[in-house]
């Protein structure tokens, strides 16, 4: 390294737009796209980005090259603080945190009415984890043409309007709704979450016409096509309007929530909490439960009480220790 070096070393802000074991793509303010791998010290003991620069994360990188103001190839020096963090337990026996992405405005969680058949367990432990996070979420309820099929569409919606949660009835073959979900998205950072098959590449597309071709720059920086997506890809279709599309998920287990606040990742049953008769009251029966009076008389949904009771179940075996 040479002297010329104390020069090079102006830092530029970018966002990061996609990562792959020890490289990345990032998004320039003016919509560049810049290949970057990130300094070791910013790198797990594995040398691999990790959880250490994520989609979503706002960096600095610096030209390898001396006053090379056009760099196609960067380095991330620098990872600003995040003022969120959407994460999820990684696969595997052992327990680990993957941060999905970062800096979010609204996680937006796609799902069916039918083919697959709408799962309540997926929606709410990705609503968990929203409100974990403190990010508000949306529904968005896609294949509203196979509702003969399925389950009855206005009661899952109501039942999370009533968890706070805003609900779209969508056809993403015949474009109904898009254009309002699209309006939901607009001045947003919006996280895409949904099981594989319903419909989520559809309904992105329906969106933004020409994603594929935008996800297909992004990919294009690290050689990997889209068709091999294992991460979360961000778009930025116009100023002030990004996507980040994940690839489908069969399961989504919760990450940071334990069984003794799974209750605060309920949004509906804030109000209620700390009125039990108990103090540490789990809401599984005890006498003078308010969430299980409030489940009896419908100001929260039985079926998102029911919910609560099932995951609280599964995540106190998890912590048991094996
Ligand atoms: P993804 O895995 O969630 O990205 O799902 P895709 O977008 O690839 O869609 C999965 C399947 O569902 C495809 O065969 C789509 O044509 C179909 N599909 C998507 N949207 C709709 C819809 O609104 N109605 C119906 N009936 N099928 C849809
Ligand atoms: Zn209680």
């Amino acid at each position: 390294m040479s002297g010329a070096d104390v020069t090079r070393a102006r830092p530029h802000p970018a966002l990061v737009a996609r990562v792959d074991f020890g490289s990345c793509v990032l998004l320039r303010d003016d919509g560049a796209l810049l290949a970057a791998h990130a300094r070791g010290r910013l790198m797990g003991p594995r040398k691999s980005l990790g959880n250490a620069i994520v989609v979503g994360d706002r960096v600095h990188y610096e030209a390898l090259q001396a006053g090379d103001a056009d760099a196609r190839e960067v380095v991330v020096s620098a990872v600003e603080p995040r003022r969120n963090v959407f994460s999820r337990r990684a696969s595997g026996r052992r327990a680990a945190e993957q941060v999905v992405a970062v800096n979010l405005d609204q996680v937006v969680l796609v799902a069916s009415v039918a083919d697959p058949e709408f799962s309540r367990g997926l929606a709410d432990r990705v609503l968990c984890q929203a409100e974990h996070a403190g990010l508000p979420a949306r529904l968005v309820l896609n294949k509203i043409d196979l509702a003969a099929a399925g389950a009855d569409p206005q009661a899952v919606l109501d039942d999370y309007a009533q968890a706070g949660v805003p609900g779209h009835r969508v056809c993403a073959k015949s474009q109904e709704g898009i254009e309002e979900l699209r309006h939901a998205c607009l001045g947003r950072r919006s996280l895409f979450v949904g099981h594989s098959g319903v419909g989520k590449s559809t309904v992105l597309n329906g969106m933004v016409p020409g994603l594929d071709l935008l996800e297909g720059a992004v990919n294009e920086k690290t050689g990997k096509g889209r068709h091999t997506t294992t991460a979360a890809v961000l778009v930025r279709p116009e100023p002030d309007f990004e996507l980040i599309d994940t690839p489908g998920v069969r399961a989504f287990a919760p990450w940071g929530i334990g069984p003794r606040d799974l209750d605060q990742a309920y949004h509906e049953f804030r109000p209620f909490l700390g009125t039990c008769r108990f103090r540490d009251c789990r809401h599984v029966g005890e006498p003078g439960c308010a969430i299980a009076s409030a489940a009896a008389s419908g100001a929260i949904a039985p079926r998102r009480y029911a919910s609560y009771r099932r995951l609280l179940e599964e995540l106190a075996a998890e912590a048991q220790p094996a």
